[in-house]
């Protein structure tokens, strides 16, 4: 395994794969990676000759006063496990060759990125569109693999991917929970142990509205103010959103008529966890 600190150097030896015709699956991480980063290491791996992952907490997408500076970075650890799942490439740029001083250019993917997380977070998605463009012109690759955790991203980066160009399939892969339902996520270590518990209600109220619809409500307000009022008798938990919403446009649903994005937000204490469930029209 490679690790590469240079944004022309990766670029570089991949060009040279690629015209040995070998095909180039690409995972950008922020690292502290967990199983839900390594499942789609491992996808990558299935369906690639060559998989690169970046690790970069990119600053451009955290806010004045987000956790960009406590960020977990537990590097060697990270090294490991991708050395474990037969990473070929770890791409590690550092701010200054991503982002040097005389920096100017963003992507910014209009009407999707202001809602949602996008309004408790202005900018945010602007700084994830124009690293991940960055990143697909450093590295080139086939195919690009992300979560479906970050369920809005994700369409952002279709989106970006479709209006801009970028020949590049991406691939979304299935949320990874522990066994109690808790999505996995690098920000969980920020919980203690009385928060970890609290922060189970996000899946349950995920599975609430699911079986609401599954038993036939349609309308998408009385589901939303049932979460509501699961997750109200949590007292560390602070809603910043909840929502139902079109898969594509990521508009909200007033009458759930087909199928359809169920979206939390959530503050348990100081930490801000995200989660979701997509709801199959007719589906128990
Ligand atoms: P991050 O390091 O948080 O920027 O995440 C890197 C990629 O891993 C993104 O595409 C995330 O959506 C994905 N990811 C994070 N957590 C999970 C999870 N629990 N299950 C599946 N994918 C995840």
């Amino acid at each position: 395994m490679k690790v590469i600190r240079i944004p022309a150097k990766i670029t570089k030896l991949l060009a040279s794969a690629r015209h040995k015709g070998k095909r180039i699956g690409f995972v950008p991480t922020m690292g502290a990676l967990h199983q839900g980063h390594l499942s789609l290491i491992t996808r990558a791996r299935q369906e690639n000759d060559l998989v690169a992952v970046s690790i970069f907490v990119n600053p451009a997408q955290f806010g004045p006063r987000e956790d960009l500076n406590k960020y977990p970075r537990p590097l060697k650890n990270d090294l490991l496990l991708c050395r474990k799942h037969k990473v070929d490439l770890v791409f590690l740029p550092d701010n200054k060759s991503m982002y040097p001083a005389s920096f100017s250019t963003f992507v910014n993917v209009e009407k999707l990125s202001d809602l949602l997380c996008g309004l408790a977070r202005p900018g945010h998605f602007r700084g994830v569109a124009t690293v991940v463009a960055k990143l697909l012109n450093i590295i080139r690759p086939d195919a690009l693999y992300l979560g479906q955790k970050d369920a809005q991203q994700a369409v952002i980066i279709k989106k970006m991917v479709c209006d801009l160009n970028f020949p590049v399939k991406v691939k979304v892969s299935p949320i990874v929970r522990q066994e109690d339902g808790l999505a996995l996520s690098s920000r969980n270590a920020y919980l203690n142990a009385a928060e970890k518990d609290a922060a189970l209600v996000l899946f349950k109220a995920l599975s609430l509205a699911k079986s609401l619809i599954g038993h036939g409500q349609r309308d998408a307000a009385r589901i939303i103010s049932k979460m509501k009022e699961l997750i109200g008798r949590k007292k560390q938990a602070h809603i910043d959103y909840a929502a139902i919403v079109d898969l594509e446009s990521l508009q909200g649903m007033k009458k759930i008529n087909r199928d359809c994005l169920i979206c939390l937000a959530v503050k348990i204490g100081k930490t801000r966890l995200i989660d979701n469930l997509v709801v199959k029209y007719g589906e128990k």
